[in-house]
């Protein structure tokens, strides 16, 4: 048993995985956020202090769903999001779509290194083998 205190509504639970939330404030979460998803259907134009006082949510959760990609908005929106390495308009996220090819490449290349290096260590290992039996004859 991992005994956590839920960072909702502050109760004793059985931790598992994720965000330290009871299973109630998950569902609760879950029926706010398909609120303000709706909500924002609806109100394309809202700012998030509008958003969070209409659905009671803080504008904290809201961001996160942002952060998330759950929640999208529109271009009329008041809801500016930029990326966070290149500043460009996105709708959702915190990266736009050319940075985050541009991070998933970089990290590809990182995962090549690290087998190439690998490799490298592998045959130097394997090279003063050779190396002493030259020694020996
Ligand atoms: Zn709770
Ligand atoms: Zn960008």
């Amino acid at each position: 048993m991992n005994l956590r205190n839920c960072a909702r509504c502050g109760k004793m639970f059985n931790y598992v995985a994720g965000p330290a939330i009871c299973d109630p404030c998950k569902k609760a979460v879950e029926e706010d956020f398909q609120k303000v998803k709706q909500y924002i259907q609806d109100n394309p134009t809202a700012s998030l202090k509008q958003i969070s006082e209409d659905n009671e949510v803080t504008t904290k959760q809201i961001q996160q769903w942002i952060r998330e990609e759950r929640l999208m908005f529109s271009k009329d929106s008041p809801i500016q999001l930029l990326c966070e390495k290149c500043g460009e308009p996105i709708t959702t996220g915190r990266f736009c779509a050319k940075c985050k090819t541009s991070m998933a490449n970089t990290l590809n290349d990182t995962v090549a290194q690290k087998r190439q290096a690998l490799q490298q260590a592998l045959q130097q290992k394997q090279e003063p083998k050779s190396g002493m039996r030259f020694l020996d004859t």
